[in-house]
């Protein structure tokens, strides 16, 4: 059982105002993601409940300055900075028109409240495989940019989880922004969430897809997993069986057996592995379909 405790733990506070002074302050003996937190809604929960240990410091990334720019270029794609608070993702213009999953899953994270102070470079560094944000990101193809004291360097969003909880940040690195390569011209995509309850609950099953279909082709597929494993995922099997073959309902079908195939799902007081496994089959065939206006009979497998 959780107790939750009213009070934090001690702790210094820093609100450094560059990205270099947040850097100098890291520890190297911490954990970054105990360390550094912007809209602090999994960090703050996690120490008063005592659910991680305190850390000497820990550092306030709002104080940097220009940090929550969301950009697109045609050129050069989408980049959201480490500020970049939910809500303003999920209610771009840009973001929706040319990424339209990742603005479903944005806006379906949590609650109002939630989304106008937690950031999307949280939900991301925060590395569950249930976050929203992540099947979208992985669809999109998303990379992510990590500063360190000795400069930079980007990591594809696939490899950027590593376990449930666990990174790929090393000791001394922040997450500075996620950066989305332009959209494959007639590229389109869809997020859906299956959760218990409609809002604030965490999903059971993501799905995310981004697909290019011409002359009743698939040219693109990239599916992205949430909750089917201990970390999100790519169905990249799915995605193999289907580019270059026909938008059909019988090719779609048999990407979402091999999707459902490719899972890890586990047991857990939301759902069964197998219920999970076999709504991401289910899910996989409905987002392929919507996006290929191909009628996929979703419906009758759901009774
Ligand atoms: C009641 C409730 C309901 C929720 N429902 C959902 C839901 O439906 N879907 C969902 O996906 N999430 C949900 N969440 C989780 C949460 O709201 C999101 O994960 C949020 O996006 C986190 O963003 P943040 O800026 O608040 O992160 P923070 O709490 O600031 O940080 C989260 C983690 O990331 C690390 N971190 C943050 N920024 C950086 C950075 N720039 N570089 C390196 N590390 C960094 C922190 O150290 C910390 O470990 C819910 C949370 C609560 C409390």
């Amino acid at each position: 059982m959780t107790i939750f405790y009213r009070r934090l733990p001690q702790f210094d506070y820093l609100r450094p105002q560059t990205i270099e002074a947040a850097l100098l302050a890291l520890s190297d003996a911490e954990p970054v993601r105990n360390q550094v937190f912007s809209g602090g809604t999994d960090l703050i929960p996690k120490l008063k409940s005592r659910a991680i240990k305190a850390p000497p410091q820990v550092i306030d990334l709002k104080g940097i300055p220009g940090l929550d720019y969301i950009e697109f270029a045609a050129d050069r794609g989408l980049r959201i900075g480490a500020n970049a608070i939910i809500r303003e993702v999920a209610r771009s213009e840009d973001v929706s028109a040319h990424y339209t999953a990742l603005a479903e899953g944005a806006s379906l994270i949590a609650s109002n409240q939630l989304q106008h102070r937690g950031t999307i470079v949280g939900n991301v560094c925060n590395a569950v495989p249930s976050a929203d944000s992540a099947p979208p990101l992985l669809a999109h193809d998303a990379e992510v940019a990590i500063v360190g004291r000795g400069g930079e360097r980007r990591v594809a969003i696939a490899d950027f989880f590593i376990t449930a909880g666990v990174s790929c940040l090393k000791a001394g690195e922040i997450v500075r922004e996620i950066v989305v390569p332009p959209p494959a011209h007639g590229e389109r995509s869809l997020y859906l969430k299956l959760a218990a309850r409609g809002r604030m609950d965490l999903a059971v099953v993501g799905v995310a897809a981004a697909v290019v279909v011409a002359d009743g082709m698939f040219r693109q597929v990239r599916i992205g997993l949430g909750s089917a494993a201990p970390i999100p995922i790519r169905a990249t099997q799915a995605e193999r069986h289907l580019i270059g073959k026909a938008a059909t309902a019988e090719n779609i079908g048999a990407a979402a057996a091999l999707a459902a195939a490719d899972t890890r799902t586990r047991s857990s007081h939301r759902a069964s592995a197998d219920y999970r496994r076999e709504m991401i089959e289910v899910l996989v065939r409905r987002a392929l379909g919507q996006l290929a206006g191909v009628d996929v009979g979703v419906e009758a497998q759901l009774q």
